[in-house]
Parts: C-alpha cells; structure tokens; sequence
C-alpha cells in the first residue's frame, strides 16, 4: 500500500480491512517488578539495553505525533512495569496537553501506585487498569515470587482515592492455580467499586509454556460466575476487548448498573473491531500483539527524519496489519517479543 492510502487522502492509521487505530498503546520498560510465572522465567529475562530504550523526550515526541498527526484518541502506558520509569509523571503531563487531550490510562501491577496516585492524577492520567490474579497473599507470592500483596491492595485504594477512575482490575485465570477464586474477585470488586475483567491467556509466555488445552476459556469463566446470575450487557461493545455482563442488583462506584467484563481474545477473537496500535519501549511500531514483523521508529527519530516522516512510516506499518491474530492458524507462531516487552 501505503500509495493507495495516500491516493484515498488517508491521513489516520488506516489498514486494508477498514479498521482505524486511534488506541495506542505505550510500552515504557520491559522491565517488571514481579516475576509472574505465566509471564517471565524467576530470574528474569535479558532487559532491553538502556541506549535501545526510547528517552523520554522521544516517548512524549512520538505520542505527539500519533496524536497531532495520526488522529489517535486514546493512549494507555504499559509495560513492563510502567510505574518503575522515572519520567512517568512528566511523560504524562505531556500528553494531557496535547491537542485535542487523548484519554490517558496506565495498565500497572499497582506496586508504587499508593505514592504516585496523586501525582499521576494531578499530572493528568484519567484511570488506571491494576494487575491481580488472587486475593491470597500466600498464592500471590506463587505466582509472582514477590511478597507485595499488600501493596498491590494499597495501590487499588489509593488509586480510588485519587480519582483515577473506574478503577479497573485485570484477572488472568489459570487453571489448578487460582480458577477456583473468579467468584471471590468479583465480590472483592463490587464490594470496592472496580471493575473486574477476566482476560483469557494467550501464547505470549516468554516461557513458550502456553497450552490451549491448559487454558481456562471464556465460557468456563462465565461458567463459574454463574451464583451472581448474569445479565447480558446491551451496550454496544465498540472497539472495547471486552465484552461486558451486567450484575444485577449492583452498582459500580459512579451509580452505574455493575458490570463484569471478559476478555476472550482466544476463543472469541474481535480482531474485526481492533483499533489499537503499539509502540515498544524500544521505539518499534506493532500493529498487533501477535505481529511477527515490526518498524522501527527509532532509527528515523535518531536519523533526523521529520514528523510528516515519522507519521508517514507509522501508516505504513499500520496498513500492513493482518485480518486476525492467527491463533488458531496450524501456521501460527508465537511472536519472539514476550508479552512484558510487547507492552500488555
Ligand atoms: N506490569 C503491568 C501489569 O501488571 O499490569 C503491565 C504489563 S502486564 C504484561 C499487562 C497484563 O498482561 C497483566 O494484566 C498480565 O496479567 C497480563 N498478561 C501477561 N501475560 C499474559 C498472557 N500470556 N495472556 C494474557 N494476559 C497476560
């Protein structure tokens, strides 16, 4: 392509499917402070070299120009661990001044998160997404070899606190470890007003362990939610992953009826509607999570190419987007990124 974009006056990130990007989602580290066992080996993985990781007046430059230039509306830092970048708080207040004011979230484990709520807030974030698979502190540190239960509670709280709401809460759920607490979380949600959505789990193991026979699907999840009587969810669904269910006889924390949400990018791929596009912390454009190829945005960034340049070379990788993840393709291949340096 990208001709026939430019010939059609194409100016946003457009791929042949007719999907539109305006999701973008930040990776600012791969680095991570837990070592969820689904997620990294327990001594880690070899960390991006610090002069390959984008500096923070490049992350703010090109989130400048996603948003000026590529029409995007919506921009969620990950990792990684995004709360352990220093410039977080700046890299954000940068943002909320851009024209026209993406939304702003942070996808966190939530370590940190009760000492720079405030600022976060205060620097402009909208709302945050924590990280938590258990409310046992015992299996916590099973599943993450790091005793920080506590702290990923305080993080949620002070998250509330500071107005970084809805406070969402991600769940993966893995079978024989923590299937059997779906229930359980989803009263500890409703009793503190987040959000719960369950996220099915996919073949980004840095480990390459993912089996999907081992996974625990979308209808085993809602299987399990079946004592709060679930209610299907009218509003449209949009470009959102998750597809939503009303809890009768609750409201979230803004007097809205409760909702639970599933994330079943496995058994009931929404490719069709995908409007996100990523940038690694080493300043690669992804067009998909389970993309095998990458451009790469820093070499043009640190050549002296200009921002119509920039943006040029972000269509272009956006217009080579697949139709669908492949996951069930017998030719699928798990991507060589791991999921914490694709950015989740
Ligand atoms: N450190 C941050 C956190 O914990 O939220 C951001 C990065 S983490 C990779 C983002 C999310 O991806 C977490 O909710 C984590 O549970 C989820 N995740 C990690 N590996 C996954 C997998 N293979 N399938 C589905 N979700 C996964």
């Amino acid at each position: 392509m990208s001709r026939a974009a430019a010939a059609a006056g194409v100016t946003v990130l457009a791929d042949r499917f007719g999907r539109i990007a305006t999701d973008l989602r930040v990776s600012l580290t791969d680095r991570c402070n837990l070592r969820c066992t689904y997620c990294m080996p327990a001594e880690g993985l070899a960390w991006m070299p610090q002069p390959q990781q984008l500096t923070d007046d490049e992350v703010k430059r090109l989130v400048r120009i996603a948003v000026e230039q590529l029409g995007v509306t919506e921009v969620r830092f990950t990792g990684g661990e995004p709360l352990i970048r220093r410039g977080l708080v700046d890299i954000i207040a940068e943002a909320a001044r851009l024209e026209p004011r993406p939304k702003l979230s942070v996808t966190t484990n939530g370590i940190g998160l009760d000492r720079i709520a405030v600022p976060l807030r205060e620097a402009g974030l909208d709302r945050v997404n924590v990280s938590l698979d258990t409310l046992d502190p015992v299996r916590f540190h099973t599943l993450t070899l790091r005793d920080r239960h506590s702290d990923v509670l305080a993080g949620l709280r002070a998250a509330a606190a500071a107005g970084l709401t809805p406070v969402k809460i991600n769940t993966v759920l893995m079978r024989g470890v923590n299937d059997d607490e779906a229930p359980a979380l989803l009263r500890f949600a409703l009793d503190h007003g987040y959000q719960l959505r369950f996220i099915e789990q996919m073949p980004l193991d840095a480990q390459h362990q993912w089996d999907r026979r081992e996974m625990v699907t979308a209808e085993e999840i809602l299987a399990a939610l079946e004592p709060f009587a679930l209610e299907p969810d009218n509003v449209s669904r949009g470009t959102a992953p998750a597809e939503t269910w009303l809890i009768p006889g609750h409201v979230d924390a803004a007097g809205e009826p409760a909702r639970v949400g599933v994330i079943a990018s496995v058994t009931r791929p929404f490719c069709g509607d995908c409007d996100r596009t990523r940038l690694t912390a080493d300043g690669q454009v992804r067009n998909c999570l389970f993309a095998t190829e990458e451009s790469d945005l820093r070499k043009l960034l640190r050549g002296g190419a200009s921002d119509a340049d920039i943006a040029e070379a972000w269509r272009v990788a956006m217009w080579g987007k697949r139709a669908g993840h492949g996951i069930d393709d017998p030719a699928f291949l798990q991507p060589v990124r791991p999921m914490s340096a694709i950015g989740g």
